[in-house]
């Protein structure tokens, strides 16, 4: 299950409030982060010549540490200049879990050395791709429809250019546990077609995936390249179920499969509705009925049930339902509460530790061989920058230099709300005319600061009925 605490899904924003709170966080983000340049400022006035990090500690933003390591005198100390002062992270808490005041280990930092070589930054981008039909006739391949051939290149360019596949859980919950210097990934699979997964009695008369089939190339693919991860989102339909003609196993012995074999099953409706044209009663069976169906069949990690992808990336039409989308509604004696919402396209995934992140509108990459091969030359060539761990799911690591779409999404108190310690470390040669850095962290607060102005201007004033995906499946 996708365990947001309730808590977090209590700070949703609601529809009617959108754009006023998102105008007050900003003046208040704002005035705070005055506070920090400022003590920031006067940091590097006080202290001179050799600092090796600099720790802001007394102020609502503690957990802001940053890392100029990567520059100090080579006989320095070079494991964990931070480790000292760090800051223990609280763990992400798992709804009926209470773990919230048991004290967690701090997980190793990069060295200075590891910075350098791995590059991490978990502010860039995370590509989500979005499968539909798998075909093995070659007379049938479109945007929305590809084949085992096509689909195992997919994994291959992953896996030549150092990602790693994690669930879709990961990403929603910001566990990602991805080794240092490696691109998170996540893969979904919209409709439960019958070309996505099927088993088959072997020789022995075991089960196993019909390796024509998307789940039969990814465990091929994944037993050959243990470096790359695995897993899968399944955006299920129930009134498909991946179902053949010739069929020879139930439904619930494919979906047991799925589970313990590490895949996700989320909600993508009963009958595939598009949520744009339906009634109130329509709304809350398709997702209720679907969600439902799912708990009583899907145990533990597997179970997604509560993350909608939205049928033809249509958001529904009426502020009512939008309503509760977000907010839950109930239905057959039960509180049916989503956790995230998956739009069909929109281009990769802004980070988790985001300023934009909003799980109502996860982003997502369209396969078909234009929008990827879009998708690929914009990460080959830099213009789209990912993101890349550091190998520690607690802490989140960016550069002090951040590319202008980027930096604009840089809100440290995001991050320190979400518990998490930030390490900021200077990947740029220093500038011999004024000394300094490029793009030190202050300069990046103050450019965060300024984006975040012009941001706040441009706010609407209100997001309801959200805009509607711009190609639909
Ligand atoms: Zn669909």
């Amino acid at each position: 299950m996708v365990t947001l605490d309730e808590a977090k899904i209590r700070r949703l924003p609601r529809p009617e409030g959108v754009g006023v709170q998102r105008l007050l966080d900003g003046v208040v983000r704002g005035f705070i982060l005055l506070v920090v340049v400022t003590v920031v400022v006067l940091n590097r006035v006080n202290e001179s010549g050799n600092h090796n990090v600099d720790s802001i500690g007394a102020d609502p933003l503690a957990l802001l540490v940053t890392d100029s390591a990567l520059h100090q005198n080579e006989r320095q100390p070079m494991a964990s200049p931070v480790a000292a002062q760090a800051i223990k992270p609280s763990r992400p808490v798992r709804r009926g879990e209470d773990n919230a005041h048991v004290p967690v280990p701090e997980a190793p930092r990069l060295s200075a050395a590891e910075l350098a070589a791995f590059k991490p930054n978990e502010l860039g981008y995370v590509p989500v791709l979005m499968y539909h039909a798998f075909t093995t006739d070659p007379e049938h391949l479109d945007d929305w429809t590809t084949n085992p051939e096509r689909f195992r290149d997919d994994l291959q360019w992953l896996a030549d250019h150092d990602f790693f596949i994690i669930s879709l859980d990961d990403l929603l919950t910001n566990e990602i546990a991805v080794p240092p210097g490696k691109h998170p990934v996540v893969l979904t699979f919209d409709d439960a077609s019958s070309g996505q997964f099927r088993l088959l009695e072997d020789a022995t008369g075991q089960l196993a995936p019909d390796p024509a089939t998307a789940v039969g190339v990814m465990e091929a693919f994944f037993a050959t390249h243990p470096d790359i991860g695995r897993g899968g989102h399944f955006a299920f339909v129930p009134n498909n179920c991946f179902h053949h003609d010739a069929e020879v196993t139930t439904c619930e012995e494919r979906l047991a499969w799925l589970a313990g074999h590490g895949y996700e099953i989320g909600n993508h409706t009963w009958y595939h509705q598009n949520l744009g044209e339906a009634d109130d009663e329509r709304f809350m069976s398709q997702i209720g009925d679907t969600k439902l169906w799912i708990d009583e069949r899907v145990p533990g990690d597997a179970n997604l049930s509560n993350v909608l992808t939205l049928p033809f990336g249509a958001f529904p039409a009426t502020e009512w339902q939008y309503h509760m989308l977000v907010n839950g509604f109930d239905w057959e004696g039960q509180r049916i509460q989503l956790a995230a919402v998956l739009t069909v396209g929109g281009g990769p995934s802004v980070s988790p530790d985001s300023a934009m992140w909003d799980p109502w509108a996860i982003t997502r990459i369209n396969t078909g061989e234009a929008t990827l091969g879009y998708w690929q030359a914009q990460i080959e060539t830099g213009a789209t920058t990912l993101y890349t761990s550091d190998g520690n799911p607690t802490v989140t690591t960016i550069p002090e230099a951040l590319p202008e779409d980027l930096a604009a999404q840089f809100d440290p108190s995001v991050i320190a709300g979400k518990g998490r310690s930030l390490v900021g470390y200077n990947a740029e040669p220093a500038d011999e005319t004024t000394g300094l850095h490029q793009g030190d962290m202050a300069a990046l607060v103050r450019s965060w600061t300024s984006a975040r102005r012009k941001r706040a201007s441009r706010v609407r004033p209100s997001k309801v009925p959200r805009p509607r995906a711009g190609n639909v499946r």
